[in-house]
């Protein structure tokens, strides 16, 4: 496909207009460019084309099936686009006096009030942008309280199943990460915890159900191991979907827990970020938020910068403030039933999956898993056939390939997560493909291993693309 600027014509326009009936101005030099801008001319029907092709180059949600273990790529809902662009919202700035600006602070005061009751804690910031910087937010928290309490804690535990932005963020925050190791249930390792966790550690950071899709069960015993020696535990709440109206984090013992807006609560991912992670937390953690929260007093919403121990500021003002619009969007819409039929949807639907494809694929823990199940395909190492060439093979059938390789303690791992947006004729088209891939690796192994045939780039050489990093087309013949 050729480049927006490769199609430009000198002289072509997006537009076209009467000539004009009233007398032209001419505007100062001085707020004129000096030079013409280097922009494509083309026409609106090539602009229009330009963009709609290449939005169907990738694999995106709205194009297909996107079973992106962890990452949770469920639909989301046009309504959520609607609401965001209403002017109310888009023409605010954030500097306005608060009196003009309530709507928004309802909104924001609100969506953390359901946030909040979601996981049975007492105080949220919405602040962080993803939720990377959610645990960032939490830890550094953590980190206050114990130098408030003069305690000099050192480590944090971290499972080996976790996802890697866990022991960066305890890095990012000052503490050191220990790993919990799992037992072979891969669960958390509770006799181990007990032997390992003592006054130098500043707590322990949860996943829950666990980043093999399983739940926790001993975790009212691992918190109260942890809180026993004066830690802290956090939960990840990227594995928040099939919780919803089912059970409550701050039930379980956790003392702070993220959200992925843009996991669980249907607003976009997009090219890591904008997302939203807010952060909820006990009343004991509550003074160490981040500035400013949005309070309630009378029957005014204020944004409150009254916390002599807060960590600070983590986000420029308020947070990705149009993100927590659609996160209000989609909770209002779905309502408080909504919300457990959506974690026992996605429940169901990995299940079914799991279920019917352990047979094909080796399935490393066995039992049912929550919102999403870890499968290996190391049974096709026989045939010189590697998981990522199955990856590679589903985007020739038009589906989004699993999580590959993650967790780390499952070799050739599949972490399959179909949400509960899908229906029961997409999880069987994948169901169905993912078997024939099977039989592919047996019969002509070949055709996996040079996948994919049908998209418009073929491998590509993803070392490269790391290191020669190039996100800016730069035009050779304007210099
Ligand atoms: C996605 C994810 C994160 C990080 O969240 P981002 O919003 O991508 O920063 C952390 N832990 C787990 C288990 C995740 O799946």
């Amino acid at each position: 496909m050729e480049l927006i600027f490769e199609i430009s014509k000198q002289g072509r326009k997006g537009y076209s207009l009467s000539a004009c009936d009233v007398p032209e101005i001419e505007i100062s030099a001085r707020f004129r460019r000096k030079k013409i801008a280097a922009l494509p001319e083309v026409s609106e029907p090539q602009v229009m084309r330009h963009f709609v092709n290449l939005s169907s180059m990738n694999h995106h949600v709205d194009k297909d099936f996107y079973p992106l273990g962890s990452c949770t790529m469920k639909y989301n809902p046009k309504i959520n686009e609607e609401t965001s662009r209403l002017d109310g919202f888009t023409d605010l700035h954030p500097l306005q006096p608060e009196k003009t600006t309530q709507g928004a602070l309802r909104l924001m005061y609100e969506l953390g009030d359901y946030l909040k009751k979601i996981v049975n804690l007492d105080a949220i910031t919405l602040q962080p942008a993803a939720g990377a910087q959610g645990e960032f937010t939490a830890i550094s928290m953590f980190k206050t309280h114990f130098n408030k309490q003069n305690e000099a804690r050192q480590y944090i535990l971290v499972p080996d199943s976790a996802h890697g932005t866990n022991p960066a963020s305890v890095n990012f925050s000052g503490f050191k990460p220990i790993t919990q190791p799992s037992n072979d249930k891969g669960l958390v390792d509770v006799s181990k915890l007990k032997e390992l966790m003592n006054e130098e550690f500043a707590g322990l950071m949860l996943t829950n159900p666990n980043t093999l899709g399983l739940f926790e069960k001993e975790v009212k015993e691992i918190t109260a191991i942890v809180h026993e020696k004066g830690g802290l535990v956090y939960l990840d709440g990227a594995n928040l979907n099939p919780l919803l109206g089912i059970t409550r984090p701050g039930d379980m013992g956790f003392d702070a827990v993220h959200f992925n807006l843009h996991k669980t609560f249907s607003t976009p991912h997009g090219g890591g970020g904008p997302g939203a992670g807010p952060v909820a937390v006990t009343k004991t953690l509550a003074p160490y938020l981040p500035v400013p929260i949005v309070s309630k007093r009378d029957s005014m919403y204020t944004l409150d910068y009254d916390l002599p121990d807060t960590i600070g500021k983590v986000q420029t003002f308020y947070g990705n403030f149009l993100v927590l619009v659609r996160a209000y969007t989609y909770l209002r819409m779905v309502g408080e039933q909504g919300l457990r039929k959506i974690s026992k949807s996605a429940i169901l639907n990995a299940n079914y999956i799991i279920q019917l494809l352990k047979d094909d694929y080796y399935l490393p823990f066995d039992g049912f898993c929550m919102h999403e199940g870890v499968l290996s395909g190391k049974a096709l190492r026989d045939r010189g056939v590697k998981t990522l060439d199955i990856a590679k093979r589903l985007l020739d059938f038009g589906l989004h390939a699993p999580t590959v390789y993650f967790p780390l303690i499952v070799s050739e791992a599949l972490m399959i997560e179909p949400t509960d947006s899908e229906s029961k004729e997409t999880l069987d088209y994948f169901i169905d493909v993912m078997k024939q891939i099977r039989k592919d690796a047996e019969d002509h192994p070949d055709i996996l291993k040079s996948a994919p045939h049908n998209t418009p780039v073929r491998r590509l050489d993803e070392v490269k693309a790391i290191k020669e990093l190039k996100v800016k087309w730069t035009n050779q013949n304007s210099k």
